[in-house]
């Protein structure tokens, strides 16, 4: 590895609990987003690199005294021993990924930098909990024992908006499992998966139970595919999951798809928007807008629709955009030129189908170079416009008049997704009505996130299957049932 002050190069892939040369030259540079300028190298993996991986995978789950036949309790030690490593890597990792994709550094502290290790440590505390197995009195007189093994080599393929969070969502549970794995981070973020591969390493991981092969779709897709992976763990676009979906539904492979959204915000009439500023930039347009779950279709009641208009304008107006690393930075840059291209389409779309910008909608003056776009607001949107039917993945908000309550949820349930969706106002029990209406995998009152110890994921187009709690770790297990087993 050669470090300068700007760039990081590594020359070799992490496989089989080694570093190994690549099997060809090619290499994948990611770019910084604030400044257009390389951030580093790192091999591109090819098919060849991919077999080594999944064989190395293989091998160490086959061992039969190897990391699957493991006790839980030791299994949980070298997971909290891994959080360790990771922890004290943590600034090094958020600086990584806002250097690669853009987000800002006061984000990407807490969840690219932190949130890992305590994904590890919640499921090493839940596998030791829970055991391996369970004994059952059985229904006609004959104990049975129910044992949750270990579902095999899991391919995990990981975008780039959250490269370590949405990596550890998969990392976590399978290895509490007793699974091991092979990891494809996207080309656009891929320095932070040698940190990840430093620290798996320094943590004691054994050898072969953790694999990593940084590589674009066309490899992904031989990964999917390949007949030594037995779970596939995909987080990504709509487009993608229903390809990687069609080909496990071919080969019967189990699959957890997190997918695209389009959540709603519903405000009810009492919300108070000015006082939760905060929650509601976070539900609406974190991460420069490029977060799944983004409720980024507002309804608003008429009878007070300008006034909210004017509450979200003002807060979105007076978010501070600029370089991701700053530690002011609240809305950093769109993580490729491609994807600003194709944010600047839609808000061009949006406005000869009739919607009104009250704010943003350029490239901001103040910064003359990255590939960042002003925090935007349309007002008069009407739901079956393309800006609310399509993920922008960018910060744009599309604010939609409704005259009552009803209308609001069958608006916010018309839609091709179903991931997130959140519902403001002061009387809660109310809003938690209106929250039970939404369908969702998972909706916020005043707040939207997600919670490691509670299921996420989404119905429809967001996917199949859930991440996270106990939920996230039973989908890296197979359960096998031992008949008159006192
Ligand atoms: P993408 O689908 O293009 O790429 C995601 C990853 O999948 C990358 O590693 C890519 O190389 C790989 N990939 C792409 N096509 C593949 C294929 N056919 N076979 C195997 N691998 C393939 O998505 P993106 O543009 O990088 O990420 C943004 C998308 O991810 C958005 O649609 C967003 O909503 C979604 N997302 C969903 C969640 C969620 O939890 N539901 C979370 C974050 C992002």
């Amino acid at each position: 590895m050669i470090v300068t002050d700007e760039t990081t190069t590594q020359t070799q892939l992490y496989i089989g609990g080694e570093w190994v040369d690549p099997s060809t030259n090619n290499v994948i540079q990611p770019v910084n987003p604030s400044t257009e300028e390389p951030v580093g190298q790192v091999p591109e993996a090819n098919e060849k690199d991919v077999d080594r991986a999944v064989e190395a995978a293989r091998a160490a789950f086959d061992e039969p005294q190897g990391w699957a036949s493991w006790d839980a309790g030791r299994r949980a030690e070298i997971i909290e021993r891994f959080a360790d490593e990771l922890e004290k890597r943590g600034g090094e990792i958020a600086r990584q990924v806002s250097s690669q994709n853009g987000m800002p550094i006061s984000m990407s502290g807490p969840v690219e930098g932190g949130f890992p290790a305590v994904a590890l440590r919640y499921y090493a505390g839940l596998i030791r909990e829970q055991g391996i197995e369970e004994q059952r009195a059985g229904i006609f007189g004959r104990p049975t024992r129910v044992r949750h093994e270990p579902v095999g080599v899991v391919a995990a393929i990981v975008p780039w908006n959250f490269p370590q969070a949405l990596a550890f969502v998969k990392i976590a549970p399978a290895l509490a499992a007793g699974c091991t794995m092979v990891i494809k981070p996207s080309p656009e973020t891929v320095l932070d998966s040698y940190t990840l591969a430093e620290a798996a390493q320094a943590a004691g991981i054994p050898a072969g139970v953790l694999n990593i092969v940084p590589a674009g779709r066309e490899v992904g897709a031989y990964l999917v595919g390949h007949p030594g992976v037995d779970k596939v763990g995909f987080t990504g676009s709509t487009e993608a999951g229903r390809s990687i979906g069609s080909t496990c539904g071919q080969l019967l492979r189990p699959v957890t798809l997190e997918l695209g959204g389009k959540s709603a915000a519903i405000l009810l009439d009492d919300a108070d928007l000015p006082s939760l500023a905060a929650e509601f930039v976070d539900a609406t347009l974190q991460n420069n807008g490029q977060t799944c779950y983004l409720c980024t279709r507002i309804f608003a009641p008429r009878a007070k629709y300008n006034e909210f208009v004017d509450q979200i304008t003002d807060i979105v107006s007076s978010l501070r955009v600029g370089d991701a690393l700053d530690p002011a930075t609240q809305v950093g840059p769109l993580v490729s030129e491609r994807q600003r291209a194709r944010v600047e389409k839609y808000i061009e779309v949006g406005l000869a189908e009739g919607g009104r910008i009250t704010t943003g909608g350029k490239r901001p003056a103040h910064l003359d170079r990255g590939y960042f776009i002003e925090p935007t607001v349309f007002a008069d949107v009407t739901n079956d416009s393309t800006i609310a039917r399509e993920e922008i993945f960018g910060p744009v908000l599309a604010v939609i008049p409704y005259d009552t309550i009803d209308d609001a949820i069958a608006m916010a349930n018309d839609s091709e997704f179903g991931l997130g969706g959140s519902v403001w106002g002061q009387d809660t029990e109310r809003a938690l009505e209106v929250a039970r209406r939404i369908q969702t995998g998972g909706v916020g009152i005043n707040f939207y996130s997600h919670d490691i110890g509670s299921p996420f994921g989404g119905v429809k187009a967001s996917g199949l299957g859930r991440e996270q709690g106990p939920e996230g770790l039973a989908a890296y297990q197979n359960l096998k049932t031992i008949y008159n087993a006192p």
